[in-house]
């Protein structure tokens, strides 16, 4: 069955305190049972406080990233076992962000895929084009060579755990927002890969999120599409009552 999804993404925003606060504000928001799964990205060093915090709620916890080393002398990072440890179930990765800002290519993306999988987490992976791209035309290559480059290589049954994000980076923080066709166009063509890859039951399970200056205005019509499963929102996962008004449109 195909899940629908609001997640959060808090990017690296809000101290512990901060968080400790919105998530205890969101909780008590969220005490009937929501129409979605509600799942909020943290930074690492939330993820434990939070987790615990929201524990028997209606909300789940993700990391934004994990190491693409299983363990080791790797001075900063931070595992999929570490985080699995501090009881969050989803990893965000592949985002824009860490693409851009700090490299992770194909093969870096592929690896963490593979240790958060291994390591009971769910990774939430962002796939987009970038602005020239989309004004060439050329947004189904890209997000194509995207999930070819990273998680094709997976089986149906590891496919199954993970959740895909349709971020396209010129909608990313900037205010400009996909129309709910341009969305649902390559939702359906995203769809129509992970069929032709793992047979059109695993395609119809597949929950697609979109991402990109998604907020309580337009997300009721963006939901509303057959291949739009949901959203991945950044700047309006930070304001409890913004994020519930997004849930609220399922
Ligand atoms: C994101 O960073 O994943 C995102 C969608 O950000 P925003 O909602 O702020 O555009």
């Amino acid at each position: 069955m195909r899940k629908k999804i609001v997640a959060g993404n808090w990017k690296m925003n809000k101290t512990l305190q901060e968080g400790v606060a919105l998530a205890t504000e969101l909780k008590s928001m969220l005490s009937s049972k929501p129409n979605c799964e509600v799942i909020i990205g943290t930074p690492f060093i939330h993820l434990a406080t939070v987790a615990e915090l929201v524990k028997g709620s209606v909300i789940k916890v993700a990391a934004e990233n994990c190491a693409d080393k299983e363990s080791g002398a790797f001075t900063g990072e931070v595992s999929a076992a570490m985080v699995k440890s501090t009881g969050a179930d989803y990893c965000i990765l592949g985002h824009s962000e860490r693409r851009a800002y700090y490299h992770e290519d194909y093969a870096i993306l592929k690896e963490k895929v593979l240790l958060a999988l291994r390591n009971g987490l769910k990774p939430i992976f962002c796939i987009g084009e970038l602005k020239e791209e989309r004004e060439a035309g050329k947004q189904n290559e890209v997000v194509k060579a995207q999930l070819e480059g990273s998680v094709f290589n997976l089986s149906a049954e590891e496919f199954s755990n993970i959740v895909l994000a349709y971020e396209p980076v010129w909608a990313i923080g900037t205010g400009l927002t996909a129309t709910s066709d341009q969305a649902e166009e390559i939702h359906a063509y995203i769809r129509s890969l992970i069929a032709a890859k793992y047979g059109k039951q695993v395609a119809e399970d597949a929950t697609i999120l979109y991402g990109g200056s998604c907020n309580d205005k337009n997300a009721k019509e963006l939901f509303s599409k057959p291949d739009v499963d949901g959203g991945l929102i950044g700047g309006a996962s930070l304001v409890a009552e913004k994020f519930k008004a997004i849930i609220d449109a399922f």
